[in-house]
């Protein structure tokens, strides 16, 4: 396999990263790749078939112009400080720069222990890989920043999670894994000389626009502004937004305990490691901003004047909230197919979601199904629906149902669904996980006798109400 290597973070000063190969595993296969993203990476799709395709993506076989490494980062975690992270399970290969001009990272996720891995075995198994490839594609194919799959690849051995289960690999594709967490691992530690290296990279690579620290925050502010709102347009639930495991690219990234909500519950939280709700659907907005006062914490120590940066970067993130309030309404307003949402329709689209709330309607097919006759059956209280329903036929667009058609998917991937792919998957069998991709990456085509099974709500059976 050819892949046209062109690697940045590898020429960074040398405390930024451990050089760090795979560690190779007994008997890797296939499960999935991705034609159409190797294409924009400029990796011949051909290639992906070719029989040392399983040895590239399990990390055996290391492709010219690599240079493997783990990146070293910080983090709170559940808002407390960890001063130590990093790729402790992932290797990052290198770097393309995709047909679209782009730079991207691909990285083997799962790759074997590295200097970071702590008490970590460096693995994963083959269940959140299933997860991260079927939710990240679906995000994608939903307009939504996010970190994509490249490939699956099953290694042949067994990780242990309590119970003996079968490894697996990811390759994830990033705009960067640099992280809020890696400008708090050089800030914290008052290594100006990297943190100052990693601000001109992040600058280049992502913001070239920005003169500086004060305009990088700001554009990284507006960026995970935007994409949590898409998040809450979804119903989607990170489940740890660490700020390790926030992107400075403004991409969606780590999906482990993640979910898509079924039905509508504002305070849902789903992920297991999550107790006090500190993730929970409506707190998503805050604690974004909370991780944004962290990222600029860490950028303060490159201003020559701290205490005006401590002033203006604090009111940078106090326009977080607004910022975030704009895009919400953007994104909800296209949901009810209003074109040009104001300030004025806030109050219809939390109208309709305190209904939902009340009922436990579906969120995905309540917007999905919103024009139809049978709108009213997600709802308990039907006289209330159709009271909301009169004020909303007065307000939408012309082409709302265009608009609606392009804002409000289908398809998402279930919890129940997913959870059916790994326990086949777990079995040897990946039919279900195809058929599940190929519907979950068409999200807004009308639904066929076979796809209209994932749109199903879960049965009270079926629900799904932890992750992992
Ligand atoms: P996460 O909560 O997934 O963002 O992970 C937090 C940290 O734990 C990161 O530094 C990961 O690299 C590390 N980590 C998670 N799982 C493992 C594992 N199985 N082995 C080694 N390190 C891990
Ligand atoms: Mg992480
Ligand atoms: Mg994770």
């Amino acid at each position: 396999m050819r892949i046209p290597f062109d690697n940045s973070y590898a020429q960074l000063p040398p405390q930024m990263y451990t050089a760090q190969l795979p560690t190779p595993v007994k008997a890797p296969q296939v499960i999935a790749t991705n034609a159409a993203l190797a294409t924009i990476l400029g990796i011949d799709p051909a290639d992906l078939a070719a029989p040392d395709a399983a040895q590239v993506f399990a990390g055996n076989h290391i492709p010219d112009g690599a240079a493997p490494l783990a990146q070293v980062y910080a983090g709170h975690q559940f808002g407390n400080w960890n001063p130590q992270l990093g790729d402790g399970r992932a290797v990052l290969l290198g770097e393309v720069v995709g047909t679209d001009g782009i730079r991207r990272d691909i990285q083997l996720k799962g790759a074997g222990p590295t200097p970071y891995s702590r008490s970590g075995d460096g693995r994963a198994w083959l269940g959140p890989v299933m997860r991260e490839y079927l939710v990240s594609e679906a995000m994608h194919a939903m307009g939504v920043p996010t970190t994509r799959a490249l490939a699956a690849v099953t290694t042949g051995e067994d990780v242990y999670r309590e119970e003996r289960l079968p490894g697996a690999v990811i390759a994830r594709v990033a705009q960067s894994h640099i992280r809020v967490g890696t400008f708090q691992f050089f800030a914290s530690r008052g290594d100006m000389q990297a943190l100052q290296a990693l601000t001109d990279h992040v600058i280049a690579r992502h913001y070239p626009d920005a003169s500086g620290p004060a305009e990088l925050l700001d554009l990284v502010i507006a960026r995970y502004a935007k994409l949590i709102a898409q998040w809450m347009g979804l119903g989607f639930i990170h489940g740890v937004m660490n700020t390790d495991n926030v992107s400075i690219a403004g991409e969606t990234i780590d999906y482990g305990p993640c979910a898509f909500m079924d039905g509508f519950h504002p305070d849902s939280v789903f992920s297991a490691i999550d107790q006090y709700g500190r993730y929970a659907y409506s707190n998503q907005p805050g604690i974004g901003a909370w991780n944004m006062a962290q990222f600029a914490t860490a950028l303060i120590p490159l201003m020559p004047d701290r205490d005006a940066a401590i002033e203006d970067f604090t009111s940078a993130v106090h326009r977080m909230p607004a910022l975030y309030e704009e895009a919400w309404l953007s994104v909800f307003g296209a949901k009810l197919g209003i074109a040009d949402p104001q300030g004025d329709d806030r109050a219809l689209i939390t109208d309709l979601l305190d209904l939902m709330a009340k009922d436990g309607a579906d969120f995905t097919n309540t917007f999905a199904n919103l024009d139809a006759a049978h709108a009213r059956d997600q709802f308990i209280d039907r006289d209330a629906f159709d009271a909301w329903a009169a004020r909303w036929q007065t307000r939408k667009s012309a082409g709302a149902a265009q608009i609606m058609a392009q804002a409000n998917p289908q398809i998402i991937p279930r919890n129940h669904r997913v959870e059916e792919v790994i326990q086949a998957g777990r079995t040897g069998d990946y039919a279900p996980f195809h058929a599940l991709l190929a519907a979950v990456t068409a999200p807004y085509a009308p639904l066929t006798d076979t796809t209209a099974k994932f749109a199903r709500a879960p049965s009270k059976d079926e629900m799904v109400t932890r992750t992992f």
